[in-house]
């Protein structure tokens, strides 16, 4: 549905101007806010509710479903993190976290400071709630009644192991809130950018701990971060960026500085290539399969000189006619039989496959008059081998790319595993 449909849906629910409700929604989206959940704001800011009268019943967490439209749930707090958002043309924060009881756990956002911590256990009564992600969560606001138990709510150790929000790089996941690292500086740098308030410096690069690395944004420059060395995080939120997790500190984070040394683990996760598809996208990890295809578009390249993207016949779909710039390139397709991904090398590595420099290939492509013969020479050499290839990972609606660091072939035998691969294809 267009914002269109949308205002015109809640504007006869409702009663009031369409326009009106237009621009308030219009407002929330343009600063993120979900477009179910911007609609629920506004059905409360008008007055109407997000479902019939009656009071809602007291459910057990792992019964809520997004259908429930409002319930009243007690559980421990096992998070809670402040965070910003713009909400009709103001500044306005939230605090975001999680809930658990006995039977299961569950997001929250407070629109209200209801004053929680990590460790309480709380009823809240009417609570909203709404799908995101196809998950229920919970949404604490102005109609919710909150109360804090004296007595302390007996949950699994898996959940009273999140109390506080403490993890690890690995463990982290898009859409968590309210978490707490300790982890190492790799890499940063100090980045204007043209933020919702004009332009503004940021601090990105890459966060390592002893199980993995992450890429991160540091939207109100830290100068613990900036120094380097290792920094203990509290309240970070991690959001997609480019298809991979990354981890935000925000203005309501706390960075402190670590008089610890933090290792940074050099063994990336190995997956499955199904699994890491499914994943959705990861920072670092290790995939080994065949390389079964090398794509269009590999091999000796052209280049755009103004945006740097492939240009094909010296046309760039942006600007035009231009007077590109050789380079090298492979898209070749990884499969382990769980699932494929494309995986890009870039000059560097295809060069190593390819076996030659740019001028060679050049060289070779005017002897055939052909450039089309690099890649055939790189297909001849790689297609049917067994590759260990790390690289980030993402996913999106035009399928799964691993950007290559490292494309090894595989040391366990691979001629073996090459011919009985070919032999389960052709069969
Ligand atoms: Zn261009």
């Amino acid at each position: 549905m267009e914002l269109d449909d949308h205002a015109e849906d809640l504007a006869s629910d409702l009663g009031v101007d369409k326009e009106e409700v237009k621009s308030d929604l219009q407002n929330l989206v343009e600063y993120s806010v979900p477009v179910d959940e911007a609609k629920q704001s506004l059905r409360r800011k008008y007055g109407g509710g997000s479902s019939g009268g009656g009071a809602p019943s007291s459910k057990d967490i792992a019964e809520i479903t997004p259908e429930d439209g409002n319930v009243t749930v007690t559980g421990v707090v096992l998070t809670s993190g402040k965070r910003s958002i713009r909400y009709q043309g103001s500044d306005h924060v939230i605090v975001e976290g999680r809930l658990a009881d006995e039977t299961g756990a569950i997001d929250y956002t407070a629109w209200e400071d209801f004053g929680l911590s990590a460790g309480d256990t709380i009823t809240a009564g009417n609570a909203g709630v709404r799908e995101w992600d196809g998950e229920p969560e919970l949404n604490l606001g102005e109609s919710t009644s909150l109360s804090f138990e004296d007595d302390s709510l007996d949950i699994p150790a898996a959940y009273a192991d999140e109390i506080g929000g403490d993890a690890q790089l690995a463990d982290l996941q898009t859409g968590d809130r309210a978490v707490n690292v300790e982890v190492a500086v790799v890499e940063c740098e100090r980045r204007t950018i043209d933020g919702r308030d004009g332009e503004t410096e940021i601090l990105s690069g890459v966060f390592g701990d002893e199980s993995g690395r992450l890429p991160f944004t540091n939207w109100d420059p830290a100068p613990e971060i900036e120094d380097g060395g290792a920094v203990r995080i509290e309240n970070a939120y991690v959001q997609e960026f480019r298809g991979v997790p990354e981890v935000n500190v925000s203005e309501f984070s706390t960075v402190t500085a670590l008089d610890r040394e933090i290792e940074v683990g050099a063994d990336s996760t190995t997956m499955d290539v199904g699994e890491a598809v499914r994943t959705g996208g990861i920072y670092d990890v290790e995939l080994v399969g065949n390389a079964i295809a090398v794509r269009d578009g590999s091999g000796l390249i052209q280049r755009c000189p103004e945006c740097y993207r492939v240009i094909q016949k010296g046309q760039c779909r942006t600007h035009g006619d231009v007077d590109g710039i050789d380079d090298l390139r492979v898209k070749a397709i990884l499969d382990d039989g769980t699932g494929a991904v494309t995986v890009v090398l870039d000059d560097e590595l295809t060069e190593d496959v390819y076996g030659g420099t740019l001028e060679d290939a050049l060289e070779q492509a005017r002897e055939a008059m052909d450039q089309e013969v690099v890649a055939d020479t790189i297909r001849e050499r790689i297609v049917g081998k067994e590759y260990r290839v790390r690289g980030h990972l993402s996913v999106d609606e035009y399928g799964a790319n691993l950007d290559a660091e490292s494309f090894e072939e595989s040391a366990d035998d691979p001629e073996a595993r090459a011919a009985a691969f070919l032999e389960e294809v052709s069969a």
